[in-house]
């Protein structure tokens, strides 16, 4: 008897998914970690030493490069989730053997190429920025004529914070963009040109879906960009058309379904008078998702954790009429000032200064317009 039940037990455990195996080991790992801990889930990081642990206070981090840690790992963890796109899907797929990857490889492969992800939005019907695919010098060259200038061109892989682009207003900068983007390997360059949208705001959404294919989307953000890295979020369902609302939800759902997403995703927008173009998605948690943790119901942390654990999802709707998101970048204000102050949390990554590099955010919320953006002026004087 005693015996079945402790079988039952360990069914269940296992079904629950309790170890929660994360590549990386960086700030998203740690807020995942911080808030799936209270679903008693609990977690393993694969790092690597160069690029810190902020994840390492809350569970153990195993190191990459070493056969016999990647073997703990593997024999540990109930399913696989990661923090950044740039993992390399053959050597996550070898190493998950029959283990869950969320969200899936097709979803990782698709954000990691940006041919790929623009061919994938295509036919989709998302819409997105006309752009064609450069191999050379004269490709570039013909993509500046047929798309007219200006032209934004981008790496096909490895850019973030607007790394890996050049922009081309005349003819004379297409040699200075090939030379700057091609890198030492002529041959092998792989680059999008892409038309010059004119946007009149950047705009993110970020939805979550469950193993059962439940889909729950947050209230959208505007995002404001400094030196090419994200600084401010603001949620901004008020100043949304209900159209505006509905495509950015359908090209989303168009996304996750296509894809058989389980996870969390973010997909960024360009609002332009002609509608909504989509940029980029990301298969995993966002930075333009951090507000949710004090703004909403079910912060998109414990959504992700809920969705690859076979968990039901958590409400994604704003606890205030306001909410938003600043980043810390390169250095740290001084946080008894900010701590004084209502509505706000901080968040602090643990990591060493240095120029452009993301610290730590504070997340605020607020009743009316006037009392954020005073808040966030206050807090922007601070910085
Ligand atoms: P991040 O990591 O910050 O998301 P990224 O390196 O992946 O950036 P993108 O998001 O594609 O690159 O581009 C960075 C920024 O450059 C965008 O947020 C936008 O401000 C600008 N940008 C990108 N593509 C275009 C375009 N076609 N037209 C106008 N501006 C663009
Ligand atoms: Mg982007």
């Amino acid at each position: 008897m005693s015996d079945d039940k402790s079988d039952l037990t360990s069914e269940m455990t296992d079904r629950n998914c309790n170890t929660l195996g994360v590549i990386g080991a960086g700030q998203l790992g740690r807020m995942m970690g911080l808030e799936g801990t209270p679903l008693n889930r609990s977690f393993c990081f694969l790092g690597d030493a160069e690029s810190g642990q902020p994840a390492a206070v809350i569970g153990p981090v195993l190191d990459r490069s070493n056969q016999a840690t990647l073997a703990i790992f593997q024999k540990k963890v109930d399913v696989i989730t990661y923090e950044s796109e740039n993992v390399n899907a053959d050597w996550l797929e070898k190493l998950a053997g029959d283990t869950p990857i969320y969200p899936g490889l097709r979803a990782l492969r698709s954000s990691q190429h940006r041919w790929r992800e623009k061919d994938m939005f295509k036919s989709l019907g998302i819409e997105t920025a006309p752009y064609v695919k450069v191999t050379s010098l004269e490709e570039l060259t013909a993509a500046a004529e047929t798309l007219g200038l200006p032209l934004v061109v981008k790496t096909a892989t490895d850019g973030y914070d607007g790394k890996g682009q050049a922009r081309v207003h005349t003819l004379e900068d297409v040699p200075l963009a090939w030379q700057a983007l091609s890198g030492s390997d002529a041959k092998a360059v792989e680059l999008i040109a892409e038309g010059f949208v004119q946007f009149s705001r950047e705009l993110s959404v970020i939805a979550v879906r469950s193993v059962d294919g439940d889909i729950q989307y947050y209230p959208m953000t505007e995002n404001f960009h400094s030196e090419g890295i994200l600084s401010v979020s603001r949620m901004v369902p008020g100043s949304l058309s209900e159209e505006t609302r509905q495509t950015a939800m359908s090209y989303v759902q168009k996304l996750l379904e296509h894809l058989d997403y389980v996870g969390v995703i973010a997909l960024e927008l360009f609002d332009t008078e002609q509608g909504l173009l989509a940029n980029e998605m990301a298969p995993r948690v966002h930075n333009t998702g951090h507000w949710t943790q004090l703004g909403a119901v079910t912060s998109q942390f414990e959504n992700h954790v809920r969705a690859i654990a076979g968990l039901p999802l958590g409400d994604t709707q704003a606890l205030q009429p306001y909410a938003a998101m600043i980043n810390l970048i390169g250095r740290l204000p001084n946080p008894e000032k900010i701590l004084q102050m209502a509505g706000t949390s901080l968040h602090l990554y643990g990591k060493s200064a240095r120029p452009g590099r993301k610290l730590g955010h504070i997340n605020l919320i607020a009743g009316t317009q006037d009392e954020l953006e005073s808040k966030i002026s206050l807090i922007q004087q601070e910085l």
